[in-house]
């Protein structure tokens, strides 16, 4: 059994302020918000980073792309939201356990500032 925070989320021993859950995906409110909306859509599969998926996680990365923008308009972002995956040490990845961040509401700015 993983000792993943992400995993312990999913198995209730941490609690979470849920968004969604079915059999497969659970979504949850960020703990330290950037946005007025932020919440993570995870896999309940433990997978550490996009890196290590493969072509037998097709549908499953499918369903969390289509999933992302039904959840972000329950949430109220009916005008847009920004999604970030963040992919190992070089990604600035903190919780390597595979998850989306779903971010919006107020002034999202332009992600790569060009000087
Ligand atoms: P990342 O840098 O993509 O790995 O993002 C990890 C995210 O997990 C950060 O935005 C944290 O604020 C968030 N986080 C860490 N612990 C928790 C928790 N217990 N509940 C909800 N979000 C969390
Ligand atoms: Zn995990």
């Amino acid at each position: 059994m993983s000792d993943c925070l992400f995993c312990r989320i999913v198995r209730g021993e941490i609690p979470c302020r849920k968004v969604y859950e079915d059999d497969d995906m659970l979504a949850f409110h960020d703990i330290n918000p950037v946005a007025p909306v932020h919440f993570m859509l995870i896999p309940k599969l433990h997978l550490d980073s996009l890196s290590v998926a493969g072509s037998g996680h097709a549908a499953l990365l499918g369903k969390m792309l289509l999933l992302a923008p039904v959840l972000a308009k329950e949430q109220g972002l009916n005008n847009g939201f920004r999604t970030v995956i963040n992919t190992g040490k070089g990604g600035g990845q903190e919780v390597f356990h595979l998850h989306i961040h779903i971010i919006g509401g107020g002034n999202i700015p332009p992600m790569v500032r060009r000087e």
